[in-house]
């Protein structure tokens, strides 16, 4: 009772090691081990001067109101000055809470 079919012909599989290109991936993966150890910068614009720049979280501020139409963040633009509110979303809030900005709770009277 030997079963005589010998399964041959591992031969098509070669893939994986075979791919063109230098693996990009390093970069990435050191980032994502770094989340607060470098300061946080956030891009953000101005509606006055129509500057572009980056803010250090230092330079912003987070007011959480009771909902989120009275949650907002703001920053005074480094180019022309003016002081610039926007409103955030859960996302931002995240994302500016996440990188150390300081958040001011609002309280709604009632
Ligand atoms: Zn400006």
């Amino acid at each position: 009772m030997n079963g005589g079919s010998a399964v041959s012909g591992a031969q098509g599989l070669q893939g994986v090691q075979g791919l063109q290109g230098v693996p990009e991936m390093s970069a990435a993966v050191a980032f994502a081990g770094m989340k607060r150890v470098v300061d946080v910068v956030f891009r953000a614009g101005c509606p006055d001067c129509r500057a572009n720049f980056e803010l250090g979280a230092s330079a912003l501020r987070l007011a959480i109101g009771a909902t989120s139409k009275t949650t907002f963040y703001s920053f005074t633009c480094p180019e022309c000055g003016v002081a610039v509110r926007k409103p955030a979303g859960e996302r931002i809030v995240e994302l500016l809470t996440g990188g150390g900005v300081r958040t001011l709770r609002l309280h709604s009277p009632g």
